[in-house]
């Protein structure tokens, strides 16, 4: 890989002036990695009026803006943008560029990686700099790009050395936000849009927004049930619970498939990541898939009758019982103590 620029560009999602939480938390690791890199961090933002997303960037560690504003771009569309993206990577070779693993960033980042060759690894868990050989080489300062799997049964490190510019994507919630104390650059630098017959082959009519349904992404408590609460009406002392110390209820896929709980209350790899203040975490085995959602968490505590259960060695405090015996002590606990 032979690139001197250091820089690492995030690519800021946004919905009608509002960027996506999940580009603001890969700024924050972006600003990390370019730290690390000696390089600047750049935002790149696509859309019309996008003062905010700006102001935003900033707020998250930019050193710099790359902004292309146009009303042909207010929406997204993949021509355009995957055109106005290619195009610019193309020129200025940065040496990272993160996406968010949304339905944008999916679209998106892949049609990228194609155009410019550059190397693209999907749904990454962690992303940190580092040296590595391969094929009897060295290589130094490249991107590795951590993510479950064959199934989820291994964590695997993964290089794009011979590729010049490194793609990855990731899921929201998965980095930490971390807002800057006082906002890094100020520098605003404006692309052209011309645009080009082609964009436009697809043209959006109506566009039908679906907020999201619960709160457990943002939770400070979350209170987690999986298929060793056996039956519904254990399940419900999880709702008791949660509505008491004011949590939201969450599961396991077990627990989704079984019935007890709705697949967008799922936390694991094919569901929500969380990292609330407490995860409470009831008759849930610690499946890897399913620590890869809640292990971030501040505080874990875990019930379960197995001493053994992966869920011991991912928590801070471990309670070996039945949880339909211990949840019923912890409410009226907790009901004591809130009198
Ligand atoms: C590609 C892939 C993606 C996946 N994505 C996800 C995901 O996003 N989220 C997810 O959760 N899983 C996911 N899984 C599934 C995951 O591998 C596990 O199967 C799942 O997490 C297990 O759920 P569980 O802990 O509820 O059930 P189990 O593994 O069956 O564990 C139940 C636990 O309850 C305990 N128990 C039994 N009775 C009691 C009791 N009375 N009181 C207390 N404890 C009791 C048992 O000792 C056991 O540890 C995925 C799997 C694959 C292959």
């Amino acid at each position: 890989m032979s690139n001197a620029n250091r820089d690492v560009w995030v690519f800021v999602e946004q919905r009608e002036g509002s960027a996506a939480e999940v580009s603001f938390e890969l700024l924050s690791k972006g600003r990390k990695l370019a730290d690390q890199l000696g390089g600047a961090l750049k935002a790149l933002a696509i859309g019309h009026e996008l003062d905010e997303v700006v102001r935003q960037a900033f707020r998250y560690g930019s050193d710099e803006v790359l902004l292309i504003e146009h009303e042909a771009l207010r929406d997204y569309r993949t021509l355009p943008y995957s055109r106005v993206v290619g195009d610019l990577i193309a020129e200025q070779q940065p040496r990272i560029v993160l996406f968010g693993a949304t339905f944008i960033g999916r679209d998106l980042a892949p049609r990228v990686a194609s155009f410019t060759r550059s190397g693209l690894t999907a749904d990454c868990t962690d992303l940190k700099i580092g040296d590595a050989s391969y094929l009897r080489r060295d290589y130094t300062d490249l991107l590795l790009q951590v993510r479950p799997a064959f199934g989820g049964n291994i964590i695997a490190t993964i290089i794009t050395p011979e590729a010049p510019v490194q793609m990855a994507t990731v899921r929201e919630g998965v980095m930490e936000l971390v807002p800057q104390p006082t906002p890094r650059g100020d520098r605003v630098t404006r692309i052209p849009y011309e645009p080009r017959a082609t964009d436009n082959v697809v043209t959006v009519l109506e566009r039908h927004r679906e907020e999201r349904r619960n709160k457990v992404k943002s939770a400070p408590i979350v209170v987690a049930g999986g298929y060793g609460m056996g039956n519904q009406k254990n399940f419900a002392l999880l709702h008791q619970l949660a509505a008491l110390i004011g949590g939201e209820v969450a599961g396991t896929r077990a627990a989704v498939d079984a019935g007890f709980i709705k697949a967008d209350r799922q936390v694991g790899q094919t569901g929500l990541t969380v990292r609330p203040k407490l995860y409470i975490a009831c008759g849930i085995s610690g499946a890897i898939q399913h620590r890869a959602g809640m292990q971030e968490s501040t505080r874990i505590i875990a019930i379960n009758t197995d001493a053994d259960a992966p869920i011991f060695d991912a928590c801070h405090y471990g309670i070996v019982g039945d949880a339909a015996a211990v949840l019923p002590l912890m409410i009226d606990a907790y009901r004591e103590r809130l009198k």
